[in-house]
């Protein structure tokens, strides 16, 4: 019977619509918005065929508006993140066209202060707040991994962008974390953090790490797939069982069209590459939601990484993110395409 309810979650998949604000200078602009309900409902209406008759709805478990703020947003991710410390996986990415919120809302604006902290923030300050408060009767060993997935390989920075966090005083003197998906990250640096703002330097690192990489910083990271992967091993002090779960954060790859005509060369393998491991992903998510017997996660180095956190028991959210602006309704459709095949 458990299998059965376990089953009818549908894969366990949850997806969210956000909808950025216009950006300063933007507000004159119209919306592609035509109206949003309490029960997840969106409606769309179509620049080029006004009134009522262009109009098409979307079905979310969610939706968020402009005006919803990270905190907000965050709420209803907690249970996520307390479902990792509990031993399962879990994975929330952003997709959605270049410019359409999907760094602010995994990440926060560039210089963000607390306030503003996206979803990866608030996740690793949750769980060490739960870890610390659960200290006597549970030893936490927590471990963050950064990867970069560009042109289908994955990227393992020599300079350190692989950190390692241990949240837990016991631990400190650990100096090796068992990966239970066997990635090898063979420059990873260790640090013990006693406090949030150890974990948020740590992740700065990194996250500087990752742009100082790019020569032109959004360019590349708009089209690169990057994951924040935080392992989580719970030990029980008194039984001496241990829990794990993982969190993959995943801030994909810009989902826009590339005029193939338009692009050579590097350009055009970039979008080869971004078009096949969205897809991949789609194909996974679309087959767990249909309960199929194969998932066919080989498609993509993306699929690949992401195996242990998609189906089976592991819980997925996916972040439909959208720009509100009418120029954008071409690209936010195939978005919202995107996003009602999956859920
Ligand atoms: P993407 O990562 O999808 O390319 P960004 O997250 O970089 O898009 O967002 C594009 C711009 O819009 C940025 O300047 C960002 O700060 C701003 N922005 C996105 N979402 C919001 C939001 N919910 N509130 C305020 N500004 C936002
Ligand atoms: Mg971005």
């Amino acid at each position: 019977k458990l299998f059965n309810e376990l089953q009818d979650l549908k894969g366990n998949i949850r997806v969210f619509c956000r909808i950025r604000p216009f950006l300063p200078g933007q507000s004159g602009n119209k919306t592609i918005v035509d109206s949003i309900g309490d029960n997840g409902q969106l409606v769309i209406s179509n620049p080029s065929k006004p009134g009522k008759e262009g109009n098409k709805t979307f079905k979310f478990n969610k939706v968020f508006c402009p005006t919803a703020t990270q905190a907000e947003v965050f709420s209803d991710i907690q249970p996520f993140i307390q479902s990792v410390v509990d031993g399962y996986n879990v994975c929330i990415f952003a997709y959605g066209q270049t410019g359409s919120g999907k760094t602010y809302t995994m990440t926060g604006p560039n210089n963000a202060t607390e306030e503003d902290w996206g979803v990866n923030y608030r996740a690793l300050n949750s769980l060490f707040k739960i870890s610390q408060s659960r200290r006597t009767t549970i030893e936490y060993e927590v471990g963050v991994q950064m990867i970069e997935i560009y042109n289908d390989q994955l990227k393992n920075y020599s300079f350190g962008m692989v950190i390692f966090v241990f949240l837990n005083l016991h631990t400190m003197g650990v100096t090796s974390i068992s990966q239970p998906n066997g990635l090898a990250v063979p420059d990873a640096s260790m640090h013990p953090v006693l406090s949030t703002s150890d974990v948020i330097d740590l992740i700065d690192v990194g996250l500087k790490n990752i742009t100082v990489s790019a020569t032109a910083i959004n360019e590349r990271s708009s089209r690169s797939h990057s994951i924040v992967t935080v392992h989580v091993r719970a030990k029980d002090l008194k039984l001496g069982n241990c829990l794990y779960g993982n969190l993959h954060l995943v801030d994909l790859a810009g989902s826009e069209r590339v005029d193939r005509s338009e692009v050579t060369g590097s350009a055009l393998k970039e979008a080869q590459h971004i078009n096949k491991s969205l897809s991949a992903l789609g194909d996974v998510i679309f087959s767990l939601a249909q309960k199929g017997a194969y998932v066919p996660y080989r498609n993509s180095k993306l699929t690949q990484v992401l195996q242990s956190s998609l189906g089976g028991q592991a819980k997925t959210l996916m972040f439909v993110q959208l720009n509100p602006d009418i120029n954008s309704y071409t690209e936010s459709l195939s978005t919202l395409k995107f996003a009602e095949r999956v859920s």
